[in-house]
């Protein structure tokens, strides 16, 4: 037996036992008389006492041991002298007969310390240095909680684990596919699976009926900074459902993974439709953590700035503002810092109007000349503004101008720390377009995948060709203003689904080679049915109250997709690429 008990777990009581701990020596002080080490493992830290009177030679063998030993220690529990109450084993200390060491161990490339000394590459190249580090170890704990509990949650609601195949067929719709070289058919190629959409379906074509799969998908994308090519989603499907039981279902396990893993009651969450997102907030992503919405001054119910002179707002298609409460005070250096971020170039805003609500009531507006106090008033109380809010305008095309404000939005929500990342607020996205068009590509793109429905009510809008008013029963769960999940009602009747890869602009011959398996399928008893995808890296950081994916993934990639700890990718021998009938040019 290795262990009697781990580094984690004596108090008090367990004073007078003998017991046996393993671990690795986080740190030694050698006080003369005495020595102490901290003794770790995935359990917590138990101190070490060695006395050199009462036993010189164990002692002497404590000194020389470095950093990162693996130990095996004997040895009796005490109750400490000096205890230290921030350690929850701080009461005792093992006064140690025996040492082994289980292993030596050089010097570590950092500290494995909470704070450490290494910097980010470091850390993954040394990955597994970096998981015997308390946060990187409690962010992997947290992840095992939240599949522990969806596992948990969605058996009780009778789903079934199922899993689908890595190796597929690549599909042209959608990101661009990861794929694999097939040697037993020279030339032909596998896709990693971007998700297991058509098999969930396949699925309930098979009466499977609720499924779910904490499952491994892979895209070919341009990483930025919260993506890795390889992430883990939970994916699950239902039959016989609406959009309604859907969102009931999942708004379900959203509470009760809040509810076991956070300890936090989330109420009902509410619903906005994706129009309304857009409108009030130019995100169909909005952080709802703060109000702060869209205000319109030169709506057709309502214009409050023509008329006046002002050519820049005269001539825009849209004047759109935010009402920052309490933050008069900004000065002209700060307002300056606003209106330089507005014009960088990935948000590409013109300029930004201000005006400020004064104590007493009167406003002061950086566009005074053509607007006089009424018309200012007027403003403020569309905004719902009072004494000592500020208010920000921008002008121009619609969408752009839109998405420049909702940017401001944040902006103006972190500078006024409305954002905690301790305070959760959950919606419901619903109702997206189920078509959107690419000026790039000249044609219509599915917003969601080609497998969405469009609402019956809208089915109409497609056969007289009004494609892009067509709206989907497609939602996405948004928490913070980060798309945690998101999924459809699927189309299962064979017709609709031929229809839509014609408007995607497949021809039939096209739809029947990529898709044909499963319009076939449709054909022996499709049920109706819908499902939900959430990304569980995403809902793993947010739980964790930190930004980044990686940190709660055992061995991520890096910005250029590469593992530098295992350095991978890498080029294969030319023995295998003749295996594989591959010829590389100019390598
Ligand atoms: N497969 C979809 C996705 O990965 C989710 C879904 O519609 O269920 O986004």
């Amino acid at each position: 037996m290795y262990r009697s008990n781990t580094c984690g777990e004596l108090r008090l009581a367990d004073v007078g036992k003998m017991v046996t701990l393993c671990g690795w020596l986080q740190k030694s002080r050698d006080l003369g008389g005495m020595t102490f080490i901290d003794l770790r493992d995935r359990f917590g830290l138990t101190q070490l006492a060695f006395n050199m009177e009462t036993n010189a030679a164990v002692c002497e063998q404590a000194r020389k041991l470095g950093r990162e030993y693996v130990l095996q220690v004997k040895g009796l529990v005490k109750e400490r002298e000096s205890k230290n109450q921030q350690m929850p084993t701080g009461e005792i200390e093992i006064i140690v007969d025996e040492i082994v060491i289980l292993n030596e161990a050089i010097l570590p490339p950092f500290t494995i310390e909470d704070n450490t000394d290494g910097g980010d590459d470091l850390r993954m190249k040394y990955r597994y240095l970096d998981i015997r580090r308390n946060p990187v170890r409690n962010n992997l704990l947290l992840r095992h909680q939240v599949a522990k509990q969806t596992r948990a949650y969605l058996d009780n609601q009778n789903f079934v684990e199922v899993e689908t195949p890595v190796l597929i067929k690549s599909t042209p719709e959608g990101a661009r596919d990861f794929v694999v070289p097939s040697r037993m058919n020279p030339g032909q190629f596998y896709a990693l699976p971007q998700s297991p959409q058509t098999f969930k379906q396949l699925l309930m074509v098979g009466g499977i009926d609720r499924y779910y799969q904490i499952v491994k998908c892979f895209r070919d994308e341009d990483l930025r900074a919260d993506r890795q090519p390889e992430f883990t989603q939970i994916d699950c499907e239902m039959s016989f459902v609406e959009q309604e039981d859907v969102l009931n279902m999942f708004e379900g396990l959203v509470k009760h993974l809040f509810a076991m893993v956070k300890s936090i009651e989330i109420p009902q969450v509410p619903r906005m439709s994706y129009a309304d997102a857009m409108k009030y907030y130019g995100s169909d992503k909005p952080d709802t953590r703060f109000e702060m919405k869209f205000v319109e001054l030169n709506s057709p119910e309502a214009d409050l700035v023509s008329g006046k002179g002002f050519k820049v707002f005269e001539d825009a298609e849209l004047v759109v503002g935010i009402c920052a409460k309490n933050a008069a005070h900004y000065t002209r250096k700060q307002l300056d810092e606003l209106t330089d971020f507005i014009k960088r170039p990935q948000i590409g805003a013109t300029g930004l109007v201000y005006a400020r609500v004064n104590e007493d009531g009167s406003i002061k507006s950086s566009v005074d000349k053509f607007y006089d106090e009424a018309a200012l008033a007027e403003w403020a109380k569309a905004f719902g503004a009072e004494p000592n809010d500020l208010i920000l305008i921008l002008a121009g095309g619609a969408d752009k101008t839109r998405k420049a404000l909702n940017e401001l939005r944040l902006e103006m929500g972190t500078r006024l720390d409305l954002r905690d990342a301790s305070v959760y607020s959950c919606l419901w996205v619903t109702d997206f377009p189920l078509l959107e068009f690419i000026e790039e590509d000249g044609r219509y793109f599915a917003m969601h995948h080609p497998f969405t429905a469009p609402k019956p009510e809208d089915i109409k809008l497609l056969e007289e060709g009004k494609l892009g008013e067509i709206r989907a029963n497609a939602y996405d769960l948004v928490i913070n203003g980060v798309e945690v999940g998101g999924g459809s009602v699927r189309i299962f009747n064979k017709q609709l689904q031929a229809k839509m890869f014609e408007v995607l602009g497949f021809s039939k011959e096209e739809a029947q080679v990529q898709f044909g398996f499963l319009m076939n399928a449709f054909e022996y008893g499709a049920p109706p049915h819908a499902g939900i995808a959430f990304g569980f890296d995403r809902l793993c950081s947010l739980f964790g109250g930190e930004n980044s994916i990686r940190d709660f993934i055992a061995f991520p990639k890096n910005n250029s997709g590469r593992d530098v700890m295992i350095d991978a990718p890498a080029a294969i021998d030319n023995k295998q690429l003749n295996e594989l009938g591959i010829a590389i040019k100019n390598v």
